[in-house]
């Protein structure tokens, strides 16, 4: 393998196994940043573009593994911004976002990660759980009212 044209200090950040996790400072949005030719990089995409070639213009680089952290190139894939976005409807690419829709943090016990990568609030799901199942006592209950 030819050697890496990544500057050691660059390197020495990345913990190589199947993902190659960045184990510096991560931005708020889990994202790795990185400087790099003068510039500042998000960290996969210094990594892709020394190892693989430039990103074209208005890509965006989509984490197959939706790991963040992880610059292994095998597991990141220019795409258009279109196709990101509609990768990340489901919520999986949501990085910005740091609160659900009803203002409850992603973060420590209340970031629920579903087995699609998706963030979820506990605070929202359990409320919700906790409805339905009111909603279906209640049912109950008529359906037992209006057997006599
Ligand atoms: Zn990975
Ligand atoms: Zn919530």
């Amino acid at each position: 393998m030819a050697p890496l044209p990544l500057p050691e200090r660059i390197l020495a950040k990345l913990a190589v196994g199947d993902c190659w996790e960045w184990t510096g400072r991560l931005a708020p949005t889990g994202y790795a940043y990185t400087t790099w030719r003068g510039r500042h990089w998000l960290a996969h995409r210094a990594v892709y573009t020394a190892l693989v070639g430039e990103i074209p213009d208005g890509m965006q680089i989509d984490h197959l593994c939706k790991n963040r952290r992880c610059c292994n190139p095998d597991h990141l894939e220019p795409v258009t911004q279109q196709e990101n976005i509609r990768r990340s409807a489901s919520g999986a690419h949501h990085a910005a976002k740091t609160a659900c829709p009803a203002g409850h943090p992603y973060s420590g016990p209340n970031l629920r990660i579903d087995p699609y990568g998706r963030r979820k609030c506990r605070t929202c799901q359990s409320a919700h759980a906790r409805k339905s199942a009111a909603r279906r006592a209640e049912r109950r209950q008529e359906l037992s009212d209006g057997s006599h």
